[in-house]
């Protein structure tokens, strides 16, 4: 059982001050300096023994990840680039990090950086997260008066730092459609390849990361890469840190072992679902683009990335969201579609026409005003949309979509059954789901 000493974010809640003093006491920017004496190989070596899977939703191997990154060119700078642009719904991790616990994200800027021969890092940051931008500022700002960070720092590398305020759109949470947003043009995502670690920010070798991913990373070197891989399961090691929303009795961020039981994490950290066990009906367990899974398959559920793979979900960002007997599913899954056709960027046609068709032939089924061929047809077209545009916001639209067909057809037939008895949608009032 994971213990508080286990923990990495020790001040996730903010009970404690997120400003310098206080964060050097919890343990951040101890001996960066010589961590970064022992070299770029050695940090990247204790990376992959850590066995750390990026936390942004992919799960890559982070370690991995830095290795791909070229030899320094003369001419062609390094970046490394912070994914906050923390948007998925249900997601809200990163946020309580950078409000919270923000010298651990800055120093572990310093550290990938200095890993991947960058000289420079932006930390992209979601345009709604006007609290937290001003939070992160204020720790670089810190960090540049105490000379940690800087030109002429205290340990040695030159390392500038950026907070850049993104506007507010979901699509550039894709890296690609970040680094475009981030040289001032539209963000829309690139086709790949060229990847960012050959051509990225400025057309230079660049890698991004999610905000948990990077910070981290100093604690893990500190500590060793075994301790991190001793946590958790193989292949999904370590601490991670779970949003909890939805229909439970305390909805909370926290940060637990990999391979947690669903269970388990809601019943010790959220005080159990509202209204009891019984009264579970699914869960969407790593923020909205990743199927639900039905009660069943819930209770003794592993969280890691591999098990909720296997069950043709996923851990996602970890956002867990939970739904009692008394959310109508269908509808849900409708607002979930609308929320991509909405974000859709329009650059590819399996994308912009696949979400609008996708949100129009879930929101009739919702009301029951379809047809039972439709199921199949919609399941085709969904197939259709997966794996077959730029990015994975395609994908993302998707699934849901497929999850709900695959668990709940039962509950689109009966409503399709009832419309066509009663030839009214009036017990699946959801005609306003797209003024929502
Ligand atoms: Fe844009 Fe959608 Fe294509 Fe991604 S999949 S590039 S969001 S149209």
């Amino acid at each position: 059982m994971l213990t508080d000493r286990d923990r990495i974010f020790t001040n996730l809640n903010g009970r404690r001050g997120a400003d310098l003093q206080s964060a050097l006491r919890r343990g951040a920017w101890d001996g960066t300096k010589f961590l970064l004496e022992k070299g770029k190989d050695w940090i990247i070596t204790e990376m992959k023994a850590s066995g750390l899977r990026g936390r942004g939703g992919a799960g890559f191997p982070t370690g991995l990840k830095w290795s791909f990154m070229p030899k320094p060119q003369e001419g062609r700078p390094h970046y490394l680039v912070v994914n906050a642009d923390e948007s998925e719904p249900g997601t809200c991790k990163d946020r309580e990090i950078m409000r919270n616990d923000p010298h651990l994200l800055i120093e572990g800027c310093l550290i990938a950086s200095f890993a991947m021969h960058a000289n420079a890092c932006y930390i992209y940051i979601r345009g709604e997260y006007v609290r937290e931008r001003e939070a992160l500022q204020r720790a670089v700002d810190e960090a540049y008066a105490e000379n940690l960070v800087g030109k002429d720092n205290v340990h040695g590398y030159p390392f500038d730092i950026y907070v850049h305020h993104g506007a507010g759109a979901y699509i550039c949470g894709e890296e690609t459609a970040l680094l475009e947003s981030l040289e001032g043009k539209k963000g829309m995502p690139r086709l790949k390849p060229p990847f960012p670690a050959n051509m990225g920010l400025y057309g230079s070798p660049t890698t991004v990361n999610n905000v948990e991913s990077i910070a981290v990373a100093g604690t893990i070197l500190r500590r060793g890469g075994d301790w991190f891989a001793g946590l958790g399961k193989p292949n999904n090691t370590g601490t991670k840190l779970f949003s909890i929303s939805g229909h439970v009795e305390r909805p909370c961020n926290v940060e637990e072992e990999m391979g947690i039981t669903f269970r388990e994490l809601v019943e010790k950290h959220c005080g159990g679902v509202r209204g009891g066990w019984d009264n579970l009906m699914a869960v969407i367990p790593g923020g909205s683009s990743v199927p639900v899974l039905p009660e069943h398959q819930c209770q003794d559920l592993s969280m890691d990335f591999d098990t909720l793979r296997n069950l043709k979900s996923g851990l996602g960002t970890a956002a867990v969201i939970v739904m009692d007997k008394s959310t109508d599913i269908v509808r849900a899954i409708a607002r979930i579609s609308y929320f991509y056709k909405h974000e859709s960027c329009g650059q590819c046609t399996p994308c912009r026409e696949g979400t609008g068709w996708m949100w129009r032939v879930v929101n009739r089924m919702a009301e029951g005003r379809a047809e039972k061929r439709e199921i199949d047809m919609l399941l085709e077209v969904s197939t259709q949309v997966e794996g077959h545009t730029i990015c994975a916001l395609g994908d993302a639209a998707a699934w849901p979509v497929q999850g709900l067909i695959r668990h709940y057809r039962h509950e689109i037939e009966k409503r399709i059954d009832d419309y066509s008895r009663n030839s009214t949608p009036a017990d699946y009032p959801i005609a306003a789901v797209a003024a929502e």
